[in-house]
């Protein structure tokens, strides 16, 4: 079974008059313990792919699973309750909160989560991205990459099965985005999770098992 699945999927955008047709029968799925590069042009359905995969947005057509679940027509509570728990994000331009430090920052997207210690998972994590030693440092005091690696953390804080990226190193130089990378290797056997990236950055596809190329909305 894979943890995610999209089957058939259609996605239509109606604005004013005029339809666009983002995705064009797209069949997707990603495994634990692999990473995913999702390429192609300005314009082709990434963003709209990985909206579907993130349970940001619903298909026209199609279904969506989520380790063998049909979440397709989930309520909005029960895919942000999904997201929380199966999910982590990371984005190109980091997304931390600049007035926390951190470990803080990491904490986040635990807060609801009364049975853990959510501190010491957060410290834990941020050892094992290499911060140890910037734990109470806010973004401001941190490079990109270490941004970035604060960003990862904070998305494997809930434990995932699913990490999403994108563009996970569109703002970092090349060999930041190498470490980076590294990170995201590591951490995908580690944890035994799926990793899916959107990307331009032929760096990012060397690192792949497996390049899923879209143009103009469909899978090549
Ligand atoms: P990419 O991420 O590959 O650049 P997108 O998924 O953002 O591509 O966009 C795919 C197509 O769908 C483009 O033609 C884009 O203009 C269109 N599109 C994306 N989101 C919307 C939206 N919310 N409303 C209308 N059209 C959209
Ligand atoms: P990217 O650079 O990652 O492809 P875009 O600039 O295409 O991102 O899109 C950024 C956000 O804007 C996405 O969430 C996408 O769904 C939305 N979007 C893209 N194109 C359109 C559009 N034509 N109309 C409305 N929203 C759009």
């Amino acid at each position: 079974m894979s943890i995610i699945e999209l089957d058939s999927v259609v996605k239509r955008y109606e604005s004013g008059a005029e339809t666009v047709v983002a995705l064009k029968d797209v069949d997707f799925h990603a495994e634990r313990g692999e990473m995913v590069v999702v390429t192609g042009p300005s314009g082709s359905g990434k963003s709209t792919m990985l909206n579907m995969i993130g349970l940001l947005d619903s298909p026209t057509e199609g279904v969506v699973r989520l380790e063998g679940r049909d979440v397709t027509e989930a309520s909005e509570d029960e895919r942000t309750e999904e997201r929380r728990s199966e999910l982590g994000f990371v984005f190109q331009d980091f997304h931390l909160l600049p007035m926390l430090n951190a470990v803080e920052n990491v904490e986040l997207p635990s807060m609801w989560d009364t049975t853990v210690d959510r501190r010491e998972r957060a410290v834990d994590l941020l050892r094992r991205v290499g911060l140890g030693e910037r734990l109470t440092h806010t973004p401001d005091e941190l490079s990109g990459g270490q941004q970035q690696r604060v960003a990862i953390a904070r998305a494997l804080i809930n434990e995932p099965d699913v990490l999403l990226a994108d563009e996970p190193t569109g703002n970092l130089d090349q060999e930041t985005g190498r470490t980076i990378l590294e990170e995201m290797t590591r951490l995908k056997e580690t944890e035994n999770i799926a990793i899916v990236a959107i990307t331009h950055d032929e760096q990012l596809v060397q690192y792949a098992d497996r390049v899923v190329r879209i143009v103009d909305g469909v899978i090549q």
